[in-house]
């Protein structure tokens, strides 16, 4: 059996009128502001606490975002981090080569920050004394120094892997407590793996920090991606690498350990956008 739909004449009423007229109101209003916009300006429409935001410009734009001026790639691609903290939205302000200025908005979705209490890490480690805290302040602004740095590299645009396998033992964010008392949030991702399991780069990038003995991260290595993004890596038992060597992804840089203030060993990855810390676990995730 067939089934033929006759289509009802309809007859246009003063209201069908108006409804037209409205609708094609709307729709003019709508293709003008699309048109206003600069289509070649893209950049996710809302991230996570703690997300490296990659966004694309026309090549030859003036991007500044938090009173920063982002350097553009040459396929136009620039990067930024949001804070662990961060609320609202973040405004970047992109000026095209022909002088028209647009602002692009990305919304922040909040996170909920669990507190976890960390039991059994050395004393000396979570009260040290006046002499060891001149000495935690001092080799912290050697770390800080490294992270400042803006290099025109872009091994940040790579889909990163993992540095190393394992059961993820810390997440980002959350409040520490250090046998019972209150530290900072966790400023990156631990992994549990065996003492002396390789560290492999997620991605490239040259080493602008190692540090075999610092009194809280043990064995640090700081890997720079390029335009401030920046990997650590803490409590390591042995580097591969000095500062200066470039590494690909997947080239072997340490190896596991529980120096400094561990409980066991494993690899805090904390990652960074220069001061701005962000989750290595998003990065991983912009990759699936
Ligand atoms: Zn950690």
């Amino acid at each position: 059996m067939m089934l033929i739909s006759i289509p009802k004449r309809r007859r246009t009423t003063p209201t069908g009128f108006l409804f037209a007229a409205v609708l094609m109101l709307f729709s003019f209003t709508l293709s003008s502001s699309v048109r206003a916009g600069d289509a070649r300006i893209v950049f996710p429409d809302h991230v996570q606490q703690g997300a490296m935001v990659i966004g694309r410009v026309p090549t030859g734009s003036e991007v500044e975002y938090a009173g920063r001026q982002l350097q553009v790639t040459g396929y136009g691609s620039v990067v930024f981090g949001v804070a662990r903290d961060a609320s609202g939205s973040s405004d970047i302000k992109v000026t095209t080569p022909d002088g028209h200025t647009q602002v692009a908005q990305v919304k922040i979705t909040p996170r909920e920050w669990p507190i976890e209490r960390v039991n059994g890490v050395p004393p000396k480690t979570v009260a040290p004394p006046p002499k060891i805290a001149e000495r935690i302040q001092r080799e912290q602004a050697k770390v800080s120094a490294a992270r400042r740095r803006n290099d025109n590299r872009v091994g940040f645009t790579q889909d990163f892997i993992w540095p190393v396998k394992g059961r993820i033992s810390g997440r980002f964010g959350n409040q520490r407590v250090y046998n019972g008392t209150p530290g900072s949030a966790h400023s990156g991702m631990d992994i549990a793996a065996p003492k002396g399991t390789p560290v492999k780069a997620p991605a490239d990038g040259v080493i602008t920090f190692a540090g075999a003995d610092l009194y809280l991260t043990g064995g640090t290595l700081l890997l720079d991606h390029g335009f401030g993004i920046s990997s650590n890596f803490l409590h390591l038992s042995q580097l591969n690498v000095k500062v200066g060597d470039s590494v690909r992804q997947g080239d072997v840089i340490g190896k596991v350990g529980a120096t400094g203030r561990a409980t066991g060993p494993h690899l805090h990855w904390g990652m960074n956008w220069f001061d701005v810390r962000i989750d290595p676990l998003l990065v991983l995730e912009r990759g699936d």
